[in-house]
């Protein structure tokens, strides 16, 4: 399959106002081929008419859950401890075609706001299978997006037991059954190794695997070189939450006497290979190891300011030379998988971190961050996250007529400021149109939403919290509050 997008303007970091218009881009395969003023001499399947469209590399979320579709609008005013024990103790099971419907929902509002490229940290309640990831996978490769699966795995719940140790009983909720229903770490690993053969690099190259620790403070270290070796087995890489709140700080340091980074950095489990979501609280000398190792940050400010997690240190990523990636998080800490709207916030809640104007994130900084940090999350740094020639053609072309867009001023300050992802006009995967003119080539959109609305009618999250839950969120609060209040986060 051949395309050309004539006569388009193209994003262009070295253009003024960084647009370059009466372009031609000329896809063949999977690849970008060529951009250039003139039309290219070769006939072509598919002609795209680009007088009023502006291409620009498609979006990248590079965190998420899934699951977590079914079950947005669900929570408020919790910070992430509490938040949790609502999420597990009201989320249900899924079956493998709920992950899929779910999964296809995240879709089709990605794809809809000019994302092409996903990381789905795919949690699996009430237990991880092979038939949970199937459902996920075969979402992604029906739906033609771009894709990375994580399956979400632990082996421990330190925070939990830490808490516990403090004083306020968290084991004694239903995370103590939880915690007898983890496989063993042999068992994980064969399942991850059964997860890769299957999927890895499968559609064209467009899906792959990962192995997803759900966190340091839910791992043993046995289990986390258990993860990295398994991924690295089979070319792939660890996608891992990262000291994502206070009390996974202070759990860490009191169990290793270091930080979570530090303890990383010195068992060389970080690298290119290694993505990790929130990184908030980090010291100074984290951020030098992460960088060192060339592991990729990914920011979620939504789900940070939702959970009152805190800011994560991007101004001392990019001062360090670290590119990091963008997230949505799952929806329901962050609500809506729009990644104009994590760019938009991205590019703004950091002024208030500094006094000098010139530390806040540019509209440039946070849109290479969508686009070129989350390439590097997917591990494809040199193929994806930028329009020319060899890149893999994952193209969002909006609509210049879109009131969003009107008048068109600087390219990077309407996609970091103006845009809220409602003109995507043309959405191209792999060299695939997948969303044309506003619809979905791939799948029924309609038909799947319809189904949604009717499987998720008598669901547990639509039900009254039930007291179990309830208990287990009070002390997960009392916990969360004490340890905000009665410790202080240091350096090291
Ligand atoms: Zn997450």
């Amino acid at each position: 399959m051949s395309i050309l997008i004539e006569n388009c303007a193209v994003l262009d970091p070295a253009a003024t106002w960084g647009v370059s218009t009466g372009r031609y881009i000329l896809i063949e395969g999977d690849t970008i081929t060529s951009i250039t003023p003139e039309r290219p001499a070769r006939t072509v399947d598919r002609v795209i008419d680009g007088q009023w469209l502006f291409a620009i590399p498609g979006l990248i979320n590079a965190h998420t859950h899934s699951p977590e579709n079914f079950t947005r609008a669900t929570s408020e005013r919790l910070p992430l401890e509490p938040w949790l024990a609502h999420l597990f103790g009201m989320s249900g099971s899924f079956s493998k075609r709920d992950h899929y419907l779910t999964a296809m929902v995240g879709v089709i509002e990605m794809l809809r706001t000019g994302c092409t490229a996903v990381l789905d940290h795919l949690s699996m309640p009430p237990r991880p299978s092979l038939e949970a990831m199937d459902g996920a996978m075969e979402a992604y490769r029906d739906s033609g997006i771009r894709a990375g699966v994580a399956p979400l795995i632990r082996d421990a719940f330190y925070d939990v037991e830490y808490g516990h140790r403090r004083g306020h009983r968290t084991l004694d909720t239903f995370y103590a059954g939880m915690n007898q229903n983890m496989p063993s770490i042999p068992d994980m690993m064969a399942m991850m190794d059964a997860f890769f053969e299957k999927w890895h690099c499968k559609a064209g190259g467009r899906l792959r695997c990962w192995v997803g620790p759900s966190g340091v403070q839910w791992a043993s270290v046995d289990f986390l070189h258990a993860c990295l070796d398994t991924a690295r087995k089979h070319g792939g890489g660890v996608h891992m939450h990262l000291l994502e709140s206070r009390v996974q700080d202070w759990t860490m340091r009191q169990m290793h006497g270091k930080t979570a980074v530090a303890l990383l950095a010195d068992e060389k489990l970080l690298g290119p290979d290694v993505s990790l979501p929130h990184s908030v609280w980090l010291t100074d000398k984290d951020v030098q190891r992460i960088a060192d190792a060339g592991a990729v940050p990914v920011h979620n400010p939504s789900a940070n300011l939702k959970l009152g997690s805190g800011l994560s240190p991007i101004r001392k990523m990019l001062d360090a030379g670290i590119t990091p990636a963008l997230g949505a998080d799952g929806a329901q800490s962050s609500d809506h998988q729009v990644i104009f709207g994590m760019i938009h916030l991205a590019a703004l809640i950091h002024n208030l971190s500094f006094l000098e104007p010139e530390k806040w994130l540019s509209a440039r900084e946070v849109v290479r961050m969508a686009t070129e940090g989350g390439a590097a999350a997917l591990m494809l740094p040199e193929r994806l996250g930028k329009l020319a020639p060899g890149y893999l053609a994952d193209i969002t072309l909006l609509d210049l007529r879109s009131p969003h867009l009107t008048p068109f001023n600087d390219a990077y300050d309407h996609l970091a400021f103006t845009e809220p992802g409602s003109s995507t006009h043309t959405v191209i995967v792999n060299g695939q149109i997948v969303l044309d003119d506003g619809v979905i080539t791939t799948f029924d959109e309609a038909a799947i939403l319809a189904e949604v609305r009717e499987v998720t009618k008598g669901r547990p999250h639509r039900q009254p919290i039930p007291e179990h839950v309830r208990f287990a969120m009070e002390r997960f609060m009392a916990y969360h509050q004490d340890i905000v209040h009665n410790t202080r986060f240091e350096q090291d």
